[in-house]
């Protein structure tokens, strides 16, 4: 058996060494490392790729989280609502840019933002509420963008995990994610589901007046050259990575399928363990099934139950198998967000999930004897302790 990685992108990028190869060397021959040809290419192919009328490239998710935000003209004062279970980076660009950031509870077998609790979050000064389709399947987004409806809000879709999952709506229209709010960000970090070999990220938006804005936006805030209208950033995707991503994004639904085939393989395994809760999809389908397309498992979590989390993860440790806390503390305890209006109360499954998460390697060269390993070795400790 192959060691077991929590990532694999040695794996990955020895089956399309020469794709990736050929297309940097073409920047390499062009010399064009700045908006160069290949990020044009890249941002064409991705927006069809997604059905979408703007990508905008950029340096990285957080950066794009920050801009969408900058783009949408939100102010100081204004409430931003989001998950409490999540990355940092979606709550620190809205502290960054001194808005309020409103956390709240997220639903406990999803593991994405709550619905009752995005409604009891709202208040005059709400402008806006940032679903992070965590862990690779969008947040309940039909009841999200009405609630936004009602209240005149706007909607900023975290997509950073979720590239390429589809959303099923309640007429049964499939939508890609991150083309349902106003505004979406993701990343390419190279362990997401389109990573590159450095870093990355893009905007998207269906609304051609946005995207101008934030075109500008990403570079200094220029429209015409050296005329500086707003307060802008540098945040560019340099081309060495769109070449990558340009390499990449043709495997993207093959990727993510294979991470669906370890979804399963895992689930099958674990499913009927009294100690394990296998991953629910938001519209509770059975991802176990060959059609499913809602969910692309940038993380597959199960949640521990009646029996020693950490121990477990210390014993995977002990027999090499990788694993990981996503995520260990809420953020609603993190220093640098603490707030005295936060009550204890609200926030029951965030604080139940951190003691209960654990994150198992996937990655799209994931082979059967692994799986079966892991599974085993998961079953064998919590049958013994
Ligand atoms: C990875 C990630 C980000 C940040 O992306 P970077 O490219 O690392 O800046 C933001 N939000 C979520 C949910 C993420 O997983």
């Amino acid at each position: 058996m192959k060691k077991i990685q929590m990532v694999d992108l040695k794996g990955q990028y020895a089956e399309i060494k020469k794709e990736v190869n050929d297309s940097i060397q073409e920047v390499l021959e062009t010399t064009a490392f700045v908006n160069g040809p290949k990020v044009h290419e890249f941002q064409e192919n991705l927006e069809k790729y997604l059905g979408v009328k703007h990508v905008i490239p950029c340096a990285n998710g957080t950066d794009a989280l920050q801009i969408a935000m900058m783009g949408l003209g939100l102010k100081p004062g204004d409430e931003v609502i989001t998950a409490d279970f999540t990355f940092a980076a979606t709550v620190e660009v809205i502290a960054l840019l001194n808005l309020t950031p409103v956390l709240v509870d997220v639903d406990p077998d999803n593991f994405n933002i709550d619905i009752e609790a995005i409604k009891k979050a709202i208040t005059p000064k709400t402008k806006a509420i940032v679903p992070v389709h965590l862990f690779g399947q969008c947040a309940n987004m039909e009841a999200i963008m009405q609630i936004a409806k009602e209240h005149n809000l706007y909607v900023i879709e975290d997509n950073a995990q979720a590239i390429g999952a589809k959303y099923t709506n309640s007429k049964g229209e499939k939508v890609m994610s991150g083309t349902i709010g106003d505004v979406a960000s993701t990343s390419f970090f190279p362990s997401k589901n389109l990573g590159c070999y450095g870093d990355g990220g893009a905007i998207f938006t269906n609304n051609d007046d946005l995207a101008h804005i934030i075109r500008g936006i990403v570079n200094h805030g220029m429209y015409k050259r050296y005329h500086h209208d707003v307060v802008g950033v540098n945040s560019r995707l340099d081309s060495i990575q769109a070449a990558v991503l340009n390499a990449k994004l043709p495997h993207l639904d093959i990727y993510n399928n294979k991470r669906r085939d370890a979804a399963r393989a895992y689930t099958k395994a674990l499913q009927n363990h009294p100690n394990i809760i296998t991953p629910k999809t938001v519209n509770n389908c059975d991802y176990v099934c060959d059609t499913c397309d809602c969910h692309v498992f940038h993380q597959y979590t199960l949640k521990i139950k009646n029996a020693d989390r950490d121990a477990l993860v210390q014993h995977l440790q002990n027999k090499n198998i990788p694993c990981g806390v996503y995520y260990p503390i809420p953020l609603h305890k993190q220093k640098a967000y603490l707030d005295s209006r936060y009550n204890e109360a609200n926030f029951t499954v965030t604080n139940q999930l951190v003691k209960e998460v654990i994150s198992l390697p996937m990655h799209t060269e994931l082979e059967p004897d692994q799986i079966a390993f892991i599974t085993k070795t998961i079953i064998d400790f919590l049958d013994n302790n």
